[in-house]
């Protein structure tokens, strides 16, 4: 496999790289301490760098043009990454919602509250997290045991998320519940997008060995989601589309 720019990457690169100097937010201010990801203050200029890419149409390069996105290549997008980290702007607040969860928003969703979430986030102003993982389901989502029940336009949600990536800070979460235990494991899954301030919803963040606090659990207790919040189809949840 050749890993070598063909020369329209070469160029894309250039200028991104030429971009990307001109416009890095400065982060000299900042203590070593506050440069650690999850600090506030690192937080906050990676909403401002965030919101400089996307006034240039860098802020989801892959994206159509209508959502935000320059309708480029997965490729530029990765060499647009590497160039970021080349120059030491890695910062992943913003990932897991512009890369996993609001693509498959974007394909499912078409009411105006639905779309309403999606231009915030490309500017870094709302974060996303994921609620997949439990303690009983990791890579294999069908042993997700969280449970909504429907009552009326509301589904009522129990259960006990983990390992979830940004949660202490974000503003919504996409979520995976089962809502019929009685068809085959990967059938009954139904996702949700959820106000992470939602009553009911508990965030426990995990400290880990080096002091950072990335993970958490979450704990989801009697949690009221109007129904015009669920992501697809009901049991549809198992599909590609929502899985990493
Ligand atoms: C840094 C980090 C960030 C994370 N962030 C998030 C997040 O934001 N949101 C979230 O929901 N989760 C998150 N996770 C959780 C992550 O998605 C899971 O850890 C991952 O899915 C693996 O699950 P597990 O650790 O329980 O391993 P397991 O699922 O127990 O897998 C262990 C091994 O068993 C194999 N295996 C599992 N099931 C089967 C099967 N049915 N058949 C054959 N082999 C199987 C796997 O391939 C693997 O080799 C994060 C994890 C990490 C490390």
């Amino acid at each position: 496999m050749n890993f070598e720019d063909s020369p329209e990457e070469a160029a894309y690169r250039a200028q991104v790289r030429g971009w990307i100097a001109a416009n890095a937010p400065d982060m000299s201010h900042l203590s070593p301490e506050e440069r650690r990801n999850w600090h506030d203050r690192h937080k906050e200029v990676a909403g401002i760098w965030q919101a400089t890419k996307a006034d240039a149409g860098y802020g989801c390069i892959s994206w159509p043009v209508a959502w935000g996105g320059a309708g480029g290549t997965s490729i530029q997008e990765a060499i647009f990454n590497q160039e970021e980290a080349r120059a030491g702007l890695q910062f992943t607040y913003f990932m897991t919602g512009l890369h996993m969860l609001l693509p498959a928003l974007l394909e499912h969703n078409k009411d105006p509250l639905s779309l309403s979430l999606i231009p915030p986030a490309v500017r870094g102003d709302k974060i996303w997290c994921q609620l997949f993982s439990e303690p009983s389901s990791g890579s294999d989502s069908a042993g997700i045991r969280s449970a909504a029940v429907k009552e009326g336009e509301e589904w009522i949600v129990n259960g006990q998320k983990v390992w979830n990536s940004g949660a202490q800070i974000a503003d919504y979460g996409m979520l995976i519940a089962r809502t019929d235990p009685d068809v085959p494991k990967h059938k009954g899954l139904t996702a949700f997008w959820i106000d992470m301030k939602t009553p009911g919803v508990e965030v426990r963040p995990i400290k880990m060995m080096s002091g950072d606090n990335e993970l958490n659990e979450v704990f989801l207790t009697d949690v009221r989601i109007p129904d015009s919040q669920r992501v697809g189809e009901v049991g549809g949840a198992g599909k590609s589309s929502f899985l990493p």
